[in-house]
């Protein structure tokens, strides 16, 4: 069994984005690789800040994006609690061993970390003592993406503030000890922070782990760096969209690794079976929501049908509870998203790529109009269509679309020319499914009463 145990330690103090995804997802791919332990923690202690909404967006992003983990919240574990708002207890008892070890101070009511080597006493310009710089020796850090890095910690820092709290940098170094993490993979925005990190695990005694920090993810436009709050940021959001799971795990796995190959979608298990240091990029990766609606789109084409029509039904249900195509026949609202599928970029298009179908008050797109009604004489054609009708038979798109032939060649006309006008008179637009099935599952009836209300509208 793999030695490896990666954690991802979020703290909830805001939505899940897809930064953390991304963080999380390379911590669990590497857990998956290597076969070792993916970890949960939760680094709950910034009590203003925290929220039990974010905590609970931070579980079911995690889930829908199918990341289990094998220690944590909801699972439990061996090294539990997994969130740090219960771990006082512990962290009290390793203040106890840096403090034995003489490697603690009180000053200001706050605990301070002491470092070791000859200090100096730093004077202002008003030869008031500011800081003491320590002599140390530079931090040697061997990270895994970044290469060597060398940082020099000169200065004593705070780890129990004078409210009694825990700075971010003990309880993360603690519960990495604790929890026997041998890989901490996490944001370049963390590197400035672990030179602190080494020295306190120096400290501790306790062996340092392997660094892996993650170049980070740039905003769309600009140089930015991609936040919380940069449109297409929040899983969320796309989840409520009705995005693929697999597509944006996928898509995500990219933002800063790479197959070494000119593949971009491909199944999880090859990314697990591939994914290694070596393939992470060094430069920042940028964002790029087309691209993610692209890979989704990719997804959405080859869902087997059952799985596609569940989960256009969940979106109408989430997003258009009133919309008339939930009232609809089931089987006519399966063939019209079966229909749909191939034509789409993502489920949030449904409602209203299908919309006539379901109802009679569906819109009509004036540029489609003013395109078609420019070409000879439309209404002349629908009119022949209309009365060619009763001679059709509806019952397949082969035998619609022989009934559309049969009148083209009858009249010296090619099946284009019934084709644009017809379209726009029963769906109000002119791109879509093919007509002939369009025609089949409306039916001659709802066909024939939209022509005459076209061509009455158009006739007065
Ligand atoms: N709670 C920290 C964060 O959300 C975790 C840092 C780490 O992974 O070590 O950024």
């Amino acid at each position: 069994m793999s030695h490896v145990r990666v954690r991802f330690a979020p703290s909830p103090t805001g939505f899940f984005h897809i930064g953390s995804a991304r963080t999380a997802l390379f911590n669990w791919l590497y857990a998956r690789h290597t076969g070792g332990k993916f970890i949960l923690r939760i680094e709950d202690t910034d009590k203003e800040r925290n929220s039990e909404e974010f905590l609970n967006i931070i579980y079911s992003s995690m889930k829908w994006l199918g990341m289990d983990w094998d220690e944590g919240p909801q699972v439990g574990g061996d090294y539990g609690p997994y969130r740090q708002s219960e771990r006082g207890d512990i962290y009290r008892e390793y203040l106890g061993k840096l403090t034995a070890a003489g490697r603690t101070y009180e000053k200001d009511g706050a605990i301070w970390f002491k470092l070791i080597g000859e200090r100096t006493e730093v004077y202002d310009d008003f030869r008031k003592k500011t800081v003491e710089k320590v002599a140390n020796k530079p931090v040697v850090i061997d990270d895994r993406i970044r290469g060597r890095v060398e940082r020099t910690e000169d200065e004593d820092f705070v780890i129990f503030r004078s409210d009694g709290s825990p700075v971010f940098h003990f309880v993360n170094v603690v519960d990495d000890i604790a929890m026997g993490i041998t890989h901490v993979i996490r944001g370049e925005d963390h590197l400035s922070n672990t030179s602190k990190h080494v020295e306190l695990y120096q400290a501790f005694g306790a062996p340092v782990p392997e660094f892996a920090h993650i170049p980070l993810i740039l905003k769309q436009e600009g140089s930015g760096k991609m936040s919380k709050r940069d449109k297409g940021a929040l899983i969320e959001e796309y989840q409520n969209r009705g995005y693929l799971p697999e597509a944006v795990v996928n898509y995500i796995a990219l933002l800063g690794w790479n197959p070494k190959d000119d593949r971009e979608k491909m199944p999880l298990a090859d990314i697990i079976a591939l994914f290694d240091w070596d393939h992470i990029n060094q430069s920042n990766a940028r964002f790029d929501d087309k691209k993610m609606a692209h890979m989704n789109m990719a997804y959405l084409l080859e869902q087997p049908a059952a799985h596609f029509i569940k989960n256009a039904r969940d979106y109408f249900e989430r997003q258009r509870p009133d919309a008339p195509a939930l009232a609809a026949d089931i089987t006519f609202f399966d063939e019209v998203m079966l229909l749909a599928q191939p034509k789409i970029k993502g489920v949030e298009e449904l409602p209203d790529y299908t919309c006539y179908f379901f109802s009679e008050d569906y819109p009509l797109n004036e540029k489609a109009l003013e395109k078609v009604m420019k070409k000879g004489e439309p209404l002349d054609r629908l009119r022949e269509l209309v009365a060619a009708l009763p001679g059709f038979d509806f019952s397949t798109d082969a035998t619609v679309e022989a009934g559309l032939a049969a009148l083209a060649e009858k009249n010296g006309r090619g099946f284009g020319d019934y084709q644009s006008i017809a379209r726009l008179a029963v769906t109000g637009t002119n791109a879509g499914p093919s007509i002939t099935a369009i025609f089949r599952l409306l039916g001659v009836d709802r066909v024939r009463t939209r022509c005459e209300r076209f061509l009455a509208a158009r006739s007065a």
